[in-house]
């Protein structure tokens, strides 16, 4: 039997609820979308509960479990997958979070001094004066009660914290309070700790960091040159999303197929890492809503032909939608649908692959934030039952043949479509009861 290849192209917080200013239709509604309405009407819609109904989900968690994985066991935190997708290497066992290098003012309150985040990214301090701040701390800071530390700079206020050695968790709250005029936050194991002795631990060496980097910062001579110059100091850095780097199986043992991603952003390319993806990028690529997307499109039917899998992700949905512009939303809407015509051309009419568009998530371009709605989905495979569904938008696939599917399945009703899946009960391969082997062990006689 021949098995087909999938395409999953997942446009970041596409779906969205109805806006005011568009007529009371959403962005994907009000948009102009011929190719994408050609897949409807020739494919299977539905609507896909991410993680759970109504639960906001974070991008990371989002593409796990669009990935087959469970992000409640699977997740290993945001920085862990910051940081693979910045190319950090962190061994497994180890705790990475995220930071930002911030601007903070003391204030007095009755407990003592406190400190008050005046700009979460220091000004959008460079990247050249932030790799400098982050070497001197580096270099005064290298281990805590037994712990080593690592200070690593990304691009501009961003970087990551690594910890190795001894039991580390990741189950502390930010030192981020993530709003401007609110005091910085002292790093606390949460009540429902995995291990919470390991917790507590954790939270005092952050919270000793968070002190050490403030004291050191604040007298820096690039901090003072900011000051004379007008700019925020860059004073303080403020860890989150801490996890235990660990490691799940590849996802070419779990689903059987040889996977490429193509992702701009460091958080998706992590995603894809940890779970085994080969990671590409297209120069064009931006990861804003001025990207190429059409290059994207090309680029993965490239790599169909070396690939089982191929996952494209595309960021300026979800931008537009943070930024709260429906309308720069409807444009880039516009912009993937008339390049996907790439993929219908040379993916779809052919009729070799199976292709899945959704989005990680809804976010609202209203709200500026991501929201539990169930974002639309549509499959195509050459001998898919069509549904009655002519449209691609949030209210049309209601009426979608595939119905309320949850986002862990998705993978398996995409190996389903590609003729890949097990019949339940047989086991022929050592290696999976879910998918096909298509390598055979042979007797010897
Ligand atoms: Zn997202
Ligand atoms: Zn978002």
């Amino acid at each position: 039997m021949e098995v087909r290849k999938i395409v999953l192209i997942v446009c970041d917080g596409m779906s969205d609820r109805v806006v005011s200013s568009l007529e009371e239709k959403t962005p994907l509604e009000y948009a102009k979308t011929p190719n994408l309405d050609k897949l409807a009407m020739i494919g299977c819609t539905g609507v896909l509960d991410i993680l759970s109904p109504g639960i906001p989900p974070g991008s990371d968690s989002a593409h796990l479990a669009l990935f087959g994985y469970n992000p409640e066991k699977d997740y290993p935190g945001r920085g862990a997958i910051e940081a693979l997708g910045a190319n950090i290497h962190v061994n497994e066992g180890s705790l990475a979070c995220r930071f930002n290098l911030s601007t903070v003012v003391e204030k007095n309150i009755s407990e003592g001094v406190t400190l008050i985040v005046k700009d979460r990214r220091a000004g959008r301090i460079s990247s050249e004066e932030a790799g400098k701040l982050i070497e001197y701390l580096q270099m005064k800071l290298d281990s805590f009660s037994g712990v080593k530390v690592k200070i690593i700079p990304n691009v501009e206020h961003r970087g990551i914290l690594v910890l190795e050695g001894g039991e580390l968790n990741g189950d502390v709250t930010d030192s981020d309070p993530h709003e401007v005029d609110s005091c910085v936050n002292k790093c606390e194991p949460l009540t429902n700790a995995s291990i919470p002795k390991a917790a507590e631990h954790t939270a005092k060496i952050i919270n000793e960091i968070v002190k050490s980097s403030y004291t050191l910062l604040k007298e820096h001579e690039i901090n003072k040159s900011r000051v004379e110059r007008g700019l925020p100091a860059a004073n303080i850095i403020l860890p989150r999303g801490a996890g235990v780097v660990k490691k799940v199986e590849p996802f070419i043992k779990v689903w059987g197929l040889k996977p490429a991603c193509i992702a701009k952003l460091a958080l998706y390319r992590g995603v894809a890492r940890y779970v085994g993806m080969d990671v590409y990028d297209v120069p064009e690529a931006t990861g804003t809503v001025n990207t190429n997307v059409e290059a994207k499109f090309k680029k993965a039917v490239e790599l169909l032909k070396e690939y089982d899998f191929v996952f494209i992700h595309i960021k300026g949905t979800d931008s537009a939608s943070h930024d709260r512009k429906p309308l720069e939303k409807v444009n880039m809407i516009e912009k993937i649908d008339s390049a996907f015509k790439i993929i219908m051309d040379k993916v779809v009419t052919p009729g070799k692959a199976v292709v899945a568009v959704t989005s990680d998530h809804s976010t609202s371009s209203e709200l500026g934030i991501h929201i539990g709605d169930p974002p639309a989905l549509v499959i195509y495979a050459p001998d898919i039952i069509a549904d009655d569904v002519k449209q691609f938008n949030e209210r049309a696939v209601l009426k979608g043949g595939l119905g309320r599917v949850k986002g862990v399945d998705l993978m398996k009703i995409l190996l389903n479509y590609a003729c890949r899946a097990m019949e339940y009960g047989l086991k022929p391969s050592r290696e999976s009861r879910v998918y096909r082997s298509t390598e055979c062990s042979p007797l010897v006689i």
